[in-house]
């Protein structure tokens, strides 16, 4: 199923600046777009011509006449294409469908089988977006790219998975078999990355050069932008937050080493916590929630408990977040972000967590402003990687600084 799209992503330098300046700066005219780029007037007028031609761009009202003949303004026309965007996780693939602002047109979520293999992950991708396209009757051109955050490690160059850990697999070529498949850009990039961008693009991001995001679920991985741009270190390593230690005494990770954050903050080292203090005696709502079937306590419920008053629960949330709270100074005397965004599942416990963690970076920044770093919980929810997907594609059609 080839997408036989009217519009080619954008190859040129010049034609992304203008782009960029009508979707940040629209409506705005000729004029000012050449004024404000440096581009010259007949530059500008021919690219124009172009984008409007593609029905990337639209003239909305007339602006204001500074003497003489009203300019035309120009605004993105933004719900005139789609992006695709999958999140890949340990057990679902979620998809979404946007149009050019993020705005959610259709999403799905899928089980991803287990165990499963490369094979058979292409496959559900395939049908997946498949599905996606299908529902979009009659404007199946008007797709231009698709995005796929997926957990584990990312060769982002080659859109191949090098590692998915929790699906136990390794070099899946992803954007290969989707180029291939469909026709259309694709883009691959680590989950928690995914969702840094996501949230720079439509989430509490906005306006901020450098953040950090923290995915808090069953790892935990960060997303660092850094002048506006993602940061993948040398080896894609960069953000590995999951495996930072803590403790030196504390519990062994998988990993190997002993007492990384991952070992005393994400959601299963919180369902264990809880367990273990239940089986030793601890009172808690949460033994009649499971029913005494101790395996079956998860974040999720940990965070129900603690809205009933669970003291039980309340304590573990305060101590993760304290623990949470340690790693994120560490990464804020090592980087500095004006904005520390934090998402994922655990995330919901929001405000049982966040106080700990506000309280502990009060506690514990080396100066004011490293005190009072903004730490703020994600406003994409759960769509958060499958928008981050999307905002791969958007960052091609908007922000290229090459001419490739
Ligand atoms: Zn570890």
């Amino acid at each position: 199923m080839q997408v036989k799209g009217s519009f080619q992503l954008m190859k040129s330098l010049n034609r992304s600046v203008i782009l960029n300046k009508i979707r940040t700066d629209g409506p705005i005219s000729r004029a000012d777009i050449a004024k404000e780029t440096h581009l010259t007037p007949p530059t500008v007028s021919s690219i124009v011509k172009e984008l409007l031609e593609t029905g990337m761009i639209k003239e909305s009202s007339q602006g204001v006449s500074k003497g003489g003949r009203k300019p035309t303004m120009l605004i993105i026309n933004a719900s005139n294409f789609y992006i695709i965007g999958l999140d890949v996780g340990p057990t679902l693939m979620k998809s979404v469908l946007t149009d050019l602002n993020g705005t959610l047109v259709t999403e799905s979520q899928t089980p991803i089988p287990q165990p499963t293999s490369n094979d058979e992950l292409l496959e559900l991708m395939k049908v997946t977006v498949q599905q996606l396209i299908a529902s979009q009757q009659g404007k199946q051109d008007k797709i231009i790219g698709i995005g796929v955050g997926m957990h584990g490690v990312v060769d982002v160059e080659e859109g191949v998975s090098l590692f998915a850990p929790n699906l136990q697999l390794q070099d899946i070529y992803i954007k290969d078999f989707l180029e291939e498949e469909f026709g259309i850009l694709v883009k691959v990039e680590n989950d928690a990355r995914a969702m840094a961008l996501g949230e720079l693009w439509f989430g509490n991001g906005n306006g901020a050069e450098n953040i950090v995001t923290v995915n808090l679920g069953r790892g935990i991985g960060a997303g660092i932008i850094i002048n506006g741009k993602l940061f993948h270190g040398e080896n894609s390593i960069a953000g590995e937050i999951g495996h930072m230690t803590i403790d030196i005494r504390g519990p062994k990770c998988s990993c190997g080493n002993y007492g990384c954050l991952q070992t005393l903050a994400s959601g299963p080292a919180l369902a264990e916590k809880a367990a273990r203090e239940i089986a030793i005696g601890k009172q808690s709502l949460l033994q009649d929630m499971v029913d005494n079937n101790l395996e079956e306590i998860g974040g999720r419920l940990i965070h129900e408990a603690a809205k009933k008053g669970d003291q039980l629960s309340i304590d573990i949330l305060k101590e993760a977040g304290l623990y949470l709270g340690i790693g994120l100074t560490n990464l804020i005397h090592t980087l500095n972000p004006n904005r520390i965004i934090i998402g994922g599942g655990v995330s919901q416990a929001g405000e049982f967590l966040l106080d700990s963690v506000k309280t502990t970076i009060q506690s514990r920044g080396l100066t004011k402003s490293a005190k009072n770093t903004e730490v703020l919980l994600s406003k994409l929810g759960a769509n958060a990687t499958a928008l981050g997907a999307v905002s791969l594609i958007l960052v091609e059609l908007f922000s290229r600084t090459d001419t490739d």
